[in-house]
């Protein structure tokens, strides 16, 4: 393939950034000096395109090398892998964390999305505009020049910090690149760490209400143990869930979690002991494992409290699940936005590695299987199991059409695995009390604990572990209750893909069986909680934009319904329904039909969700009268 790269130049800082990752380029066809042996003929190219799975780990070192990405270092990155520039360009400019035009090294990205809203994120903003300028927007073209001590706040989707909300992700780059999330932000704080005092951003300790208690399950050592440390680990029961899994067998593991009905945790609920054994089936080899860790679902922040805190039972879960599926390799799909999890989670493959729980020859048994964790950079749509692969490939996030299916034909082709944190978590405690006594804790349509992610105008916000068939009401109540006792407004179940639903409906037990009965989800375990003081049109407002924002383009009914359902939802808000409220909403109703039927993936299915639940379920275009 003649490949025509562009004209501009790196710099040496963007060469650096590049070879650090990929090693010095071998001759002058991959980016290196043109020398006499560097003949007409270009050798090893289907090797280099082999590495375009380094593309997004390529960006991501210029990225946080220089804090943008210039045409001189796509070029030199595109030489590198023997990717087309016009290629990585639009990899590149599909994550919302990496920028093609300049952008300040330290940049303060600051959560406006639901659940900080309901918690002061709209008047953070507007206090932060009086006090250091509004946020940033890069002048046109892309030659200026941004001064290496410029920094700059800019507005950004659900972070995953809900808890501690309002959140704020800084990120410096340089030769030793800092990423801090933090909470409790105030524009205060922000203004210090824009100045350089990034002490103002307080790295924060997981806020775990039901730390300690005796009858947790998932999260019995979250706040116990040194996240740290293995030995600690060990000594909290860590590991004996792969040793007893090694002494049974692949083919036992998978019948104890058949036997234990364990479901997927992250929405689609689908049998676990199923997938295992429809991978395990297949002829195909390599299998691969992925964890998704890409928790992006606007009120969800379960999966980062369980990798910030017991790190080494996601790697322990995921050996567990290799072992029984037949995969010697396996994928950490983490978000972009937990930098702390990031350096937890390596710190554990590390100390696993060196201590012989991962690698050739894990525990002496002749048991080969390793972790990698690859970071996403920013697109709520690389939650999605088939756009997960195209993002490990180095292609545009963009999810795949079913069939053929992940346990068929999945990353690089290959028959794959994809199990969220959650549900791989759960492995370790059916292994621990078997299948059979698994099934037992929770409903017979839903088996086993439960994470809930409490957030919004509530209490003691925070995760929190009960078996499936738990209210409600007793999940608002084991927080602490509406913020001062005021009126319960709404609560929004499952996320932004999720419904709303009303106060006289909170004795809903959280089951499978009973949300879908009541025409709503559990989605990925979303309890955002929202008072009489919450603005609920413009909460809505948000949900739409943040779909319009996060649709991958790819296919029309999401793409184009995405962007009218929010201009339909701004008209009504604004008073001015094309030809009245009802045929507004009858021509909402109609969009949201259209996404639901005819999208390719979740997203588009579920974009209207909420929408139509707060139109249907709360009547909140109606006029008052008629409620
Ligand atoms: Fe992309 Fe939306 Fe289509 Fe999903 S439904 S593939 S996000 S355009």
């Amino acid at each position: 393939m003649d490949l025509h790269f562009l004209t501009a130049d790196p710099t040496a800082a963007e060469r650096a950034a590049v070879d650090a990752l990929l090693g010095a380029p071998a001759d002058g066809w991959t980016g290196g000096p043109r020398v006499d042996r560097d003949t007409h003929t270009a050798t090893g190219g289907h090797q280099a395109r082999e590495e375009r799975h380094l593309l997004l780990p390529g960006l991501h070192a210029i990225q946080s090398r220089i804090g943008w990405i210039s045409e001189g270092a796509l070029n030199y990155l595109c030489q590198r892998l023997t990717v087309p520039p016009a290629d990585a360009f639009g990899v590149a400019t599909f994550y919302a964390l990496l920028s093609t035009v300049p952008r300040p090294p330290r940049v303060v990205h600051v959560c406006d999305d639901i659940a900080c809203r309901c918690r002061g994120a709209e008047s953070l903003c507007a206090a932060l505009e009086k006090k250091v300028g509004p946020a940033y927007h890069p002048p046109a073209g892309n030659h200026h020049h941004v001064p290496a001590d410029a920094s700059a706040w800019i507005r950004t989707p659900c972070l995953g910090l809900c808890d501690q909300a309002p959140a704020a992700l800084v990120t410096q780059a340089g030769v030793e690149p800092i990423e801090v999330l933090f909470g409790d932000a105030t524009a205060e704080s922000i203004a210090r760490v824009l100045g350089g005092d990034l002490t103002a951003a307080k790295n924060p300790r997981p806020r775990f209400p039901q730390a300690g208690q005796s009858s947790l399950r998932l999260l019995k050592r979250v706040d116990v143990i040194d996240p740290t440390s293995l030995d600690d680990y060990r000594a909290h029961g860590g590991y004996q869930a792969l040793r007893r899994a090694l002494d049974i067998g692949a083919d036992l593991v998978i019948r104890e979690v058949t036997d234990s009905k364990l479901a997927g945790r992250g929405g689609a609920a689908f049998p676990t002991g199923r997938k295992w054994d429809a991978v395990v089936r297949q002829p195909v080899r390599p299998h691969y494992l992925i964890c998704n860790a890409d928790e992006s679902e606007p009120g969800t922040f379960k999966d980062r409290v369980v990798m910030e805190s017991d790190p080494f039972s996601v790697i322990e879960a995921m050996t567990v699940a290799g072992f029984a599926t037949g995969c010697q390799r396996g994928y950490l799909y983490l978000r972009g936005e937990y930098p702390l999890a990031h350096e937890r989670l390596q710190n554990a493959i590390d100390a696993a590695r060196s201590r012989g729980l991962l690698g050739e020859n894990i525990m002496d048994r002749g048991i080969a299987f390793d972790v990698e964790i690859r970071k996403g950079a920013g697109a709520y749509i690389c939650g999605e199991e088939t756009a997960i692969f195209n993002s490990i490939e180095g292609f545009r996030g963009e999810p795949r059409n079913k069939p053929p299916f992940p346990v068929q034909v999945g990353l690089f082709g290959k028959p794959t695995v994809v199990n969220n944190v959650e549900t791989l978590v759960n492995v370790l405690e059916v292994l621990r009390i078997g299948g059979a006594e698994y099934a037992k804790i929770g409903t017979d349509g839903s088996a086993g604990p439960r994470l809930f992610c409490l957030s919004g105008r509530i209490a003691k916000p925070g995760v929190y572990e009960v078996p499936y068939g738990a209210t409600l009401r007793q999940l608002i109540d084991l927080a602490g209750g509406v913020i001062a006792g005021r009126p319960l407004q709404t609560v929004l179940l499952g996320g932004a893909a999720g419904g709303f639903v009303r106060p006289d409906e909170i004795d809903l037990p959280l089951t499978f069986e009973a949300t879908r009965a009541a025409g709503t989800t559990l989605g990925s375990g979303v309890i955002m909680v929202f008072d009489d003081t919450v603005d609920l049109p413009s909460t809505l407002r948000r949900i739409a934009a943040f779909f319009r924002d996060e649709s991958c383009g790819q296919c029309v009914p999401c793409r184009v319904g995405t962007v009218r359902q929010e201009e339909s939802l701004q008209r009504l808000c604004a008073k001015k329904p094309i030809g009245g409220v009802e045929q507004e909403i009858a021509l909402l109703d109609e969009i949201g039909l259209a996404m639901k039927d005819a999208s390719i993936c979740g997203l588009g299915q579920t974009a209207y969700s909420a929408v139509e639940s707060a139109i249907k379920r709360l009547r909140l275009f109606e006029p008052a009268g008629q409620q």
